[in-house]
């Protein structure tokens, strides 16, 4: 029998040490891409500077290589990606998919609707002459949009099935270049899946508001459609989803399995039983033969077990 292909990825952003709920998510997507028979692919998504904690990147791959969970290749580092970047700009920019947008904050406010994640952009600058020829350099004065047209995007969630939206009315232009320079989440994401082969991406399901603009962005740069699977997302007693801000405790892996476990029933799946509580060897083999699909709870969110 042969296999499709699948390139799967955990793309961690290095502003903590791991939590269970990164932890759910490196074992969703692992799990997810062996029984696949595929790759699991690692990337640090460190774009966002400020927010990067010195030392947690090396500490999650400390950690992830203590659970077991070995990827697949280099790691790469969004923050070394930056030419990558300006290439996808430029190219969106030559096929005339974005325009400078020099609106305040306090303009957008005052003239927006609220969407699906945040403020939608009316659009004020989209047909706004501007005093910019053939290769437009954003002078970083101005952010750069996206123009979503009358694009309709479908997609198959893996856990949540069809997808529909229309991406002009419930998210409006989106950003795709800050105006200080800082390259955009979704950007940053679509050109290095692409650029690792990324076929699969199984990620929390707080990321299912940005798909449809990634599997846009896919489109505008001639690249496939990945496929998706959202998982639900780890949430503490007051419904916040575990995060440094949320105070989240670090996992240890000192009894790996054991938390492993709790990570696995977490996503519906049976726990594995081992002959210690540090036998990885044989809790990984049995856990990807058993992992399925169909007995992930179709939420978005779910408490997170009172231990962690
Ligand atoms: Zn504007």
């Amino acid at each position: 029998m042969t296999h499709p292909i699948y390139h799967g990825r955990y793309a961690p952003s290095p502003t903590g040490r791991l939590h269970f709920g990164s932890l759910v998510a490196a074992v969703g997507s692992y799990l997810d891409a062996k029984a696949h028979h595929g790759s699991w692919q690692l990337r640090i998504d460190d774009l966002d500077r400020p927010r990067i904690l010195a030392g947690a990147a090396s500490d999650i791959l400390k950690t992830l290589d203590a659970f077991g969970l070995h990827w697949d290749g280099p790691v790469v580092y969004q923050s070394t990606r930056d030419d990558a970047y300006r290439a996808a700009l430029a190219q969106l920019q030559a096929q005339h998919f974005i325009y400078p947008c020099t609106c305040s904050r306090r303009e957008i406010a005052d003239s927006a609707t609220t969407g699906r994640d945040g403020l939608i952009y009316p659009g004020t600058c989209r047909d706004k002459p501007h005093h910019q020829h053939h290769h437009t350099r954003n002078t970083h004065s101005a952010a750069l949009r996206l123009r979503t047209g009358h694009a309709h995007i479908q997609f198959e969630d893996g856990l949540f099935g069809p997808q529909h939206c229309q991406l002009e009315h419930e998210y409006g232009d989106f950003i795709v270049q800050r105006a200080d320079g800082m390259y955009a989440y979704q950007l940053a994401v679509v050109v290095d899946d692409h650029a690792q082969c990324i076929t699969d991406i199984v990620r929390g399901a707080d990321l299912l508001d940005s798909t449809p603009r990634q599997c846009y962005l896919q489109h505008c740069l001639g690249y496939p459609q990945a496929r998706y699977m959202h998982l639900p997302v780890a949430v503490n007693s007051q419904g916040e989803k575990l995060s440094k801000q949320t105070l989240a405790i670090a996992v240890s892996a000192r009894q790996p399995v054991t938390l492993l476990n709790t990570a696995l029933t977490f996503l519906g799946q049976s726990a594995i039983e081992t002959n210690d509580v540090d036998d990885l060897t044989n809790f990984w083999p049995q856990a990807i033969h058993q992992w399925q699909r169909t007995r992930i709870p179709k939420v978005r969110t779910q408490s997170a077990p009172a231990l962690v």
